[in-house]
């Protein structure tokens, strides 16, 4: 455990090092990116020693993984905020919205209708971002074209929904640059119709750079931090 601590700090130095450097690099302030670890795969414990070491926001993919998780973790007595990344089917948003306190992944208006019911009973508004697609290819989840505006209208309406931003993924086998370039450009008319949005998430172990200098305010990473994944879950 003592090991796993100094390899999580030492992991945890060069993300925030590489953040910073990008920041420098892009001519914005250093605190204008926020970390997600992405701890998917990985146990409470992981989480537990990420919380210790300064880490505040933790993203998961999966219910049936995160909420066993986050219970592990609260006990433990860490109090992570919860980013929920993945594709998530209706009949979940009641277990997600207990341990939430973001869904970055919604991407259609019968999602944010459920969400909004779920959060119904939270002492505070449950922040949602839309989703995006950024070829529009629907098999990787995130709205597309019209989509997108019919998404946020309906979280923005919504008096138990937060409407935060934007998430997105670069497509695969795109030039990251040129995905986060289109995805700046949507945050762009985000702002115009919703003043209050102030979430960009983007960008992941192997695209981070690309995603600070086109304005990213979250990175969500994984690999880079906790160590390659298990391609078999
Ligand atoms: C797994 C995942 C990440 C983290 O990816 P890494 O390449 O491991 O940093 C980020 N965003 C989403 C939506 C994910 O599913």
């Amino acid at each position: 455990m003592t090991d796993r601590r100094a390899e999580l700090s030492a992991a945890l130095t060069e993300v925030r090092g590489r953040i910073a450097r990008a920041c420098a690099a892009a001519g914005r302030p250093e605190d204008a990116v926020h970390l997600v670890a992405v701890t998917k795969t990985y146990p409470a414990s992981d989480v537990v020693l990420l919380a210790g070491l300064g880490v505040t926001d933790v993203g998961e993919n999966r219910d049936q993984e995160a909420a066993p998780k986050a219970a592990e973790v609260a006990a433990a007595g860490a109090r992570p905020r919860w980013h929920f990344i993945g594709r998530l089917q209706r009949n979940k948003a009641r277990s997600v919205v207990s341990y939430a306190g973001v869904v970055e992944s919604v991407d259609s208006e019968r999602l944010a209708v459920a969400l909004a019911r779920a959060a119904a009973g939270r002492p505070e508004p449950l922040e949602a971002l839309v989703q995006v697609s950024i070829d529009g290819d629907p098999a990787r989840g995130g709205a597309a074209g019209d989509d997108i505006w019919r998404v946020s209208d309906s979280i923005a309406a919504s008096e138990t929904l937060r409407l935060g931003g934007l998430m997105a993924v670069a497509p695969l086998g795109w030039d990251p640059d040129r995905a986060f370039e289109q995805l700046a450009v949507i945050a762009e008319r985000l702002v115009k119709a919703h003043p209050g949005v102030t979430t960009v998430s983007a960008g992941m172990s192997g695209d981070l750079e690309a995603a600070v200098r086109h304005g990213a305010t979250h990175v969500r990473i994984g690999t880079s931090l906790l160590g390659m994944r298990n391609p078999l879950r």
